[in-house]
């Protein structure tokens, strides 16, 4: 070893791992709530450890292939480390059992836990300047019966989605939804399945409003408030408080607002009061509410304020819901043209569509080699790295509520399969319909969309 032609050492800031030499990111961590003089003691305790080269390394590596998430399953063998990304979780090669033990303790004690505690729940946030975005992490350890589990939930700490187009929202559904928006004497319901991106779009929908001459006002539980919008003036209430939500609403009305933005109606006494609001003196409400689809979440707010369901039927202007799906990497998408068989059962009309685009993935490297089983050089697209995808956007359904659906949802509350195919006759566009013109527009694949239809 020592008189062959080794490798020179790596440098300090570099470490091995399988054989290459890996820098250390500049990854520069600040531990939330501990104080400054401390925050350094630990790190600087923390640069000494064995595992702090692969405890940055599997940080960094992380933030740079875009995960939101970072699960770390510790077992008697081993951790399995996966990142989630564009909603896909990816394997890691597993680290063995020392390697992993060691990276963990450099977290915990990075983040002033107790590193020998390996069973009771413990958690941190902290925020790093990385690839000049900023960047907000939660940290969450706990036992588990196979072992120990790790999560790292990682935020930007601004939005980095803002307007409707940047969630994909093809122009003209703009158009249309922004004139619900903005129109009085009416409700809109803003809806999508649990986690599946709704808070995003309530926030976005809301920026999309136009709030320079109308007042938006909100009445949001303190729980479960989002994050302020500017010109919404923000209205808190918590359960329990002396002064319940009632109250709170009473002098909410006293600003004299344009607009209510209810997340929920809270109550039957509530919701009577916003429909008075609209009824009475013209105002607009703007609501929320988890659902499948469009008319699931008309059925579910129906059933939610029975009382007053033939007022809000009457007052519904519009549904909006969502999915979500991956976006095509632009770089390496691949065009083909789509068989008249293909299209005919896609619905789109002969001629309509002269292109379909599907991603670019590269077989996996143990299936690189030619014929004799030599290697060959595959070129990875280096924006997506050989994922064909890049980043996620969100199918739209929105769903126009006119004089003959509502006579239709008022007659068929118990059939929702019914007011469905209403609309659908009606043309209105469902998620399957939404989604081939997303791919007509080469913004996603086929299979995504088979994907988006097949989880319901
Ligand atoms: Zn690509």
């Amino acid at each position: 070893m020592v008189f062959g032609k080794k490798k020179a050492k790596p440098a300090s800031d570099q470490l091995s791992i399988g054989g290459e030499d890996v820098v250390i990111p500049p990854l520069e961590i600040k531990t939330v709530g501990v104080a400054k003089d401390e925050a350094q003691g630990l790190m600087i305790a923390a640069r000494q450890l064995p595992g702090y080269p692969v405890a940055l390394v599997l940080l960094a590596n992380g933030i740079s292939a875009r995960a939101d998430r970072i699960l770390m399953d510790y077992s008697a063998q081993g951790a399995v480390v996966r990142y989630r990304v564009d909603g896909q979780w990816e394997a890691l090669p597993p680290l063995d059992r020392p390697t992993g033990d060691a990276a963990l303790v450099v977290y915990k004690k990075m983040f002033g836990l107790n590193p020998v505690e390996r069973r009771a729940k413990q958690d941190a946030k902290f925020t790093t300047n990385f690839k000049n975005t900023d960047w907000v992490v939660a940290y969450t350890s706990a036992g588990v019966p196979s072992g120990e589990r790790v999560l790292f939930q990682i935020d930007t700490k601004k939005p980095t989605i803002k307007t409707l187009s940047d969630l994909g929202m093809r122009d003209a559904m703009q158009e249309t939804f922004r004139g619900m928006l903005n129109g009085d004497k009416g409700i809109v319901l803003v809806s999508g399945p649990p986690g599946q991106g709704l808070p995003t779009s309530w926030r976005v929908s809301l920026e999309s409003a136009d709030k320079f001459v109308r007042d938006f006002v909100s009445l949001e539980n303190k729980a479960e408030a989002e994050a302020e919008i500017i010109n919404v003036s923000q209205n808190l209430f918590e359960i329990g408080e002396e002064e319940g939500p009632e109250a709170k609403f009473e002098k909410m009305l006293l600003k004299q607002p344009d607009v209510l933005v209810m997340p929920s109606l809270i109550n039957s006494y509530i919701a009577d009061r916003v429909i008075d609001q609209i009824t009475k003196l013209g105002k607009h409400s703007i609501t929320r509410m988890v659902a499948t689809d469009s008319v699931e979440a008309i059925i579910k707010l129906l059933s939610t304020y029975k009382t007053e369901a033939r007022v809000i039927v009457k007052l519904l202007s519009g549904v909006l819901n969502q999915r979500l799906v991956r976006s095509l990497c632009d770089k390496c998408k691949q065009p083909f043209q789509p068989t008249p068989q293909l299209l005919q059962k896609l619905g789109i009309p002969a001629g309509r569509v002269q292109k379909l685009f599907q991603p670019t993935i590269p077989p996996p490297p143990e299936q690189r080699v030619d014929a004799k089983g030599n290697p060959i050089e595959i070129e990875i697209c280096k924006k997506c790295n050989g994922r064909g995808y890049y980043g996620r956007m969100a199918i739209f359904e929105l769903l126009t509520v006119d004089d003959k659906l509502r006579q239709v949802i008022l007659k068929s509350a118990g059939n929702p399969d019914a007011i469905r195919q209403f609309a659908k006759q009606n043309g209105h566009l469902g998620f399957q319909e939404e989604g081939i013109l997303a791919c007509a527009l080469g913004m996603t694949s086929l299979q995504e969309i088979q994907k988006m239809m097949a989880a319901k």
